[in-house]
């Protein structure tokens, strides 16, 4: 893979190619992360008691945001964008991608709550989630946003709270909802068309033996999916979320494909558009290697509209749920080197991004290799031959490496490195280790002059606040038990 420090250009800013246009002009994303990595140095942002800190390229996700919405744009079809949250639980992200009139997807009561707090109305908001209580689904019902029943076991949940909201309805429905939907909350089922595993497991979720949703393979099931369908008007969705990271471009197609010719089934069988839109989850792979956006929702949405061509011909609403996608490139780790020493003839660098900054690298790093740009304290790229290195993270555990034997011009104390491709499932995503504390992240917005302006998206966690959340309150709780 491509990891190195050149790939930050030191001369003056390049600027994007292709069709021109005002709203095209100014800095590419590597351009924009080199100037904030400067201003970032310049600001003070890394300090002693804050040695490590995220960046968010705000220009970077509002482009990510426009591609995923031109790509997908079709007259006639009605297509809602969610972010799968889990990706960057930052309340100012989902403010900011609700701005791009992109919602989110959501999947626990935390989930819902930040979307709730950056406002995302419950028309863009989707609750997927294969635990969900009988709590979250009541207030999922009751907010009327989407919701994606996993199992069969759920919908028979559901079956009792629509009836108990049938007798009881909220205030908000207007008279005239139907009786045979009694929320607001379009429903959906989520099917698993095992159709096969991406190139990591952990990632794939549509194998033969997924958790998620129901085995439409196994015996029996899709005949007993289509009669659920006949016994629940209300139920009118189905989603199909193939895989994350590693999954191939035909392989989400072919999940996809599964999933509509299903809803085809249904609505043949019950003799009406029961099934009116279909949810087609995320899972666009990330280019970790390089600053190439590949492969590109408009390669994905071209590959859709070629096998599954139904479902861009106006009869169906489309429902997608991108995460890592959307922000994954706009991301940028920044640690510090405090120590650059030598074991068994091999430099290791020892920083201040590790585990708790960039877990799955860590504990899985074949799965999730990271670039790495070495910088000089102010933030520009490191000169000199490059060398192997290890690049070490700050947690006591000897697994706490970053890259391997990795070719970087040699670190030293006070040297920086950034970490590109860090903004999805990283810095928002912190592993407690070591009471490490969660590091600040700031967005930056660059001027095509090159001056960067940085706003706080989330502070950095204090000691007080460790204390505090470490079970302070109940200090004396386990020694006065005798
Ligand atoms: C994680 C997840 C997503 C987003 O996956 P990405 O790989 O981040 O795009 C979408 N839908 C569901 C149901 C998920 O679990």
């Amino acid at each position: 893979m491509a990891c190195d420090a050149s790939a930050d250009a030191t001369g003056p800013p390049r600027h994007r190619t292709g069709p021109g246009g005002p709203d095209t002009a100014g800095l590419d994303a590597a351009a924009r992360r080199a100037l904030a990595l400067r201003a970032a140095v310049a600001a003070g942002l890394l300090d002693d008691e804050q040695p490590v800190a995220g960046l968010l390229d705000v220009t970077g996700v509002r482009d990510s945001a426009r591609a995923l919405r031109e790509a997908f744009a079709t007259p006639g079809v009605p297509v809602t964008h969610t972010f799968a949250v889990k990706a960057a639980s930052l309340v100012p992200v989902l403010r900011l991608l609700d701005d791009e009139g992109i919602g989110c997807e959501v999947a626990s009561p935390g989930e819902l709550a930040l979307a709730r707090a950056a406002g995302v109305p419950a028309e863009r908001t989707v609750l997927d989630s294969p635990a969900k209580t009988r709590a979250e689904l009541r207030e999922a019902l009751a907010l009327g946003i989407a919701v994606n029943a996993d199992n069969e076991e759920e919908l028979t949940r559901l079956d009792a709270l629509m009836a108990e909201r049938r007798f009881a309805p909220a205030p908000h429905l207007s008279p005239s909802a139907p009786a045979s939907r009694p929320s607001a909350s379009p429903v959906g089922l989520r099917v698993n068309p095992q159709v096969g595993a991406g190139a990591i497991d952990a990632m794939s979720t549509a194998t033969a033996t997924s958790k998620f949703g129901v085995a439409l393979r196994d015996p029996g099931a899709a005949e007993r999916v289509v009669a659920a369908f006949a016994a629940r008007p209300w139920l009118t969705r189905l989603h199909a979320h193939v895989g994350s990271q590693g999954c191939p471009l035909k392989l989400m197609a072919e999940g996809v494909r599964v999933a509509y010719e299903l809803a085809e089934r249904i609505n043949e069988t019950v003799g009406r558009r029961q099934v009116d839109t279909l949810d087609i989850g995320g899972g666009l792979p990330v280019d970790f290697a390089s600053d190439e956006v590949a492969p590109t929702y408009r390669e994905y949405a071209d590959l859709l509209r070629g096998e599954v061509p139904g479902l861009f011909d106006g009869r169906y609403g489309i429902v997608t749920e991108f995460g890592r996608s959307l922000l994954a490139k706009s991301g940028t780790i920044l640690a510090r080197v405090e120590y650059a020493k030598s074991a068994g003839g091999r430099r290791i660098a020892v920083t201040h991004a590790g585990a708790q900054v960039a877990t799955r690298t860590v504990f899985a790093p074949d799965a999730w290799p990271l670039r790495v740009l070495a910088l000089g304290p102010e933030g520009r790229p490191k000169q000199g031959d490059p060398v192997p290195q290890d690049v070490a993270g700050p947690c006591c555990f000897a697994g706490d490496v970053l890259a391997r034997a990795r070719e970087l011009p040699p670190l030293d104390e006070g040297d920086l490195v950034a970490l590109p491709d860090t903004g999805a499932y990283y810095f928002s995503t912190h592993f407690h280790y070591n009471a490490l504390p969660r590091p600040a992240v700031h967005g930056y917005l660059v001027a095509d002059d090159g001056s960067v302006r940085f706003v706080t998206v989330r502070e950095r966690q204090t000691a007080a606040e460790i204390v505090a959340e470490s079970g302070a309150a109940h200090a004396e709780g386990l020694a006065a038990l005798r």
